[in-house]
């Protein structure tokens, strides 16, 4: 199992701060819009995520963003 992020677009603001803080480079904007007319983050390369948590940490949206971290079980959200 590789790290897992996932972004809950409908919590997501689109600020983009978690783009501006991954070491890796995993993370981008979505081509879509969600319901409160935001375009929100997506993931475009899980391959590469090493479950740092920087994402999770930097974003100012509650749960917006989860790191599922590659076989420790642990899960790492935004709160
Ligand atoms: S930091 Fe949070 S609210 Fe901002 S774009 Fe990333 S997931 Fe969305
Ligand atoms: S956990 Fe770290 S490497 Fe993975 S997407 Fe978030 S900031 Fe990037």
């Amino acid at each position: 199992m590789k790290n897992l992020v996932k972004c809950d677009v409908q919590r997501c603001k689109g600020c983009y701060v978690c783009i501006s803080h991954c070491p890796k480079g995993c993370l981008t904007i979505d081509s879509s819009i969600n319901s409160q007319g935001y375009v929100p983050v997506s993931t475009v390369s899980e391959a590469d995520c090493i479950g740092c948590g920087m994402c999770v940490l930097s974003c100012p949206e509650p749960f917006a963003l989860k790191v599922i971290k590659e076989n420790k079980d642990r899960v790492c959200k935004s709160a």
